[in-house]
């Protein structure tokens, strides 16, 4: 009888294996044609000067309008666009996009036209010919390079140090801005602050949660606010949920914020919106995880 059940439960792990690999193809086949069927959406987030409560810039969020009507976040297919060989695509689709709309908006709005960080993946990174993507991407928008930032997680600068420095030099010479993204979370080696040409650190949203009353996280976010003054970097906090976890950071030497509590992701059409002010950001954006 144990011999029966067990070749029982074989048999339904087997079928939920088949039907999760089933579900991974399909999903990868349907991502197949989201770039030509035009599916892919960016959304923006306002990255605020919490000074004078200005949006400074807008990172790019890619989301997919699935076929079935929903609209994806990237936890939800970046998984599957990187086991299907797209995710250097993708990034590439999403770099053209956000620095053709942030060129429109610099032409709508001139010195208040919003910068524009898009993040870039190890697979984008990886790919020798970035540099000349960038550079003709911006060529082609006309966006100014001081215009557009890249953002880097540390795991993705970490994988091919010498590779990647070269590639940041190059970057960083057209003139665009580099960003060091979820920055406390990765492989936490500080030399390459020194190495790597960055221009700003972006810590993690999970040293921001509970910043008011968590000491922990208040010496980690202080101790990363005094690096990056003495490193000569800009200090950009993330997540930022709640006024008093606003309150907390605004003591410290971060100039810029991003967080639901500032605003969330939204589509180009409301960007202006939240640059020419009015209306509450805060409750816009609904997104199946
Ligand atoms: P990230 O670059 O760290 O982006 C921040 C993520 O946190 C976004 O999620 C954003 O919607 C969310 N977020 C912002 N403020 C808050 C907040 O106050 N509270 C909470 N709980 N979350 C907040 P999203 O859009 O789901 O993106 C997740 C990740 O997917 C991004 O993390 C980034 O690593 C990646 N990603 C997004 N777009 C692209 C893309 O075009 N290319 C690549 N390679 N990765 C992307
Ligand atoms: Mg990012
Ligand atoms: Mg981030
Ligand atoms: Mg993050």
């Amino acid at each position: 009888a144990a011999k029966r059940a067990g070749r029982a439960a074989v048999k339904v792990f087997d079928e939920r294996m088949r039907a999760r690999a089933l579900e991974r193809m399909q999903l990868q086949t349907a991502l197949h044609r989201a770039i030509p069927r035009g599916e892919l959406r960016v959304h923006y987030q306002p990255l605020v000067d919490l000074a004078s409560g200005q949006v400074r810039a807008v990172e790019a969020l890619v989301r997919w309008a699935h076929p079935d009507g929903q609209l994806l976040g990237p936890g939800a297919f970046l998984p599957a666009a990187e086991e299907a060989g797209l995710l250097a695509d993708l990034d590439a689709w999403v770099l053209a996009e956000a620095c053709r709309q942030a060129a429109a908006w610099g032409r709508d709005l001139g010195d208040a036209g919003p910068a524009v960080w898009v993040n870039v993946s190890g697979r984008l990174l990886a790919d020798s010919r970035l540099v000349d993507v960038v550079a003709r991407t911006l060529e082609g928008s006309g966006l100014a390079p001081d215009r557009l930032g890249l953002e880097l997680t540390e795991g993705v600068l970490m994988r091919d140090i010498p590779t990647t420095a070269e590639a940041l030099e190059r970057l960083r010479a057209l003139g665009v801005r580099l960003v060091v993204d979820d920055f406390g979370t990765g492989y936490s080696s500080l030399a390459y602050l020194r190495r790597f040409p960055v221009d700003a650190v972006k810590v993690d949203r999970s040293f921001v949660v509970g910043l008011d009353t968590d000491p922990d996280n208040q010496a980690i976010v202080r101790a990363v606010a005094d690096l990056a003054a003495a490193l000569g970097l800009e200090a950009v906090v993330e997540g930022l949920e709640t006024a008093s976890e606003l309150q907390a950071v605004a003591d410290l030497d971060f100039r810029i914020g991003q967080g639901y509590f500032l605003g969330r992701p939204v589509p180009p059409e409301r960007v202006l919106v939240a640059i020419t002010g009015g209306v509450d950001l805060r409750r816009e954006e609904i997104v199946l995880p």
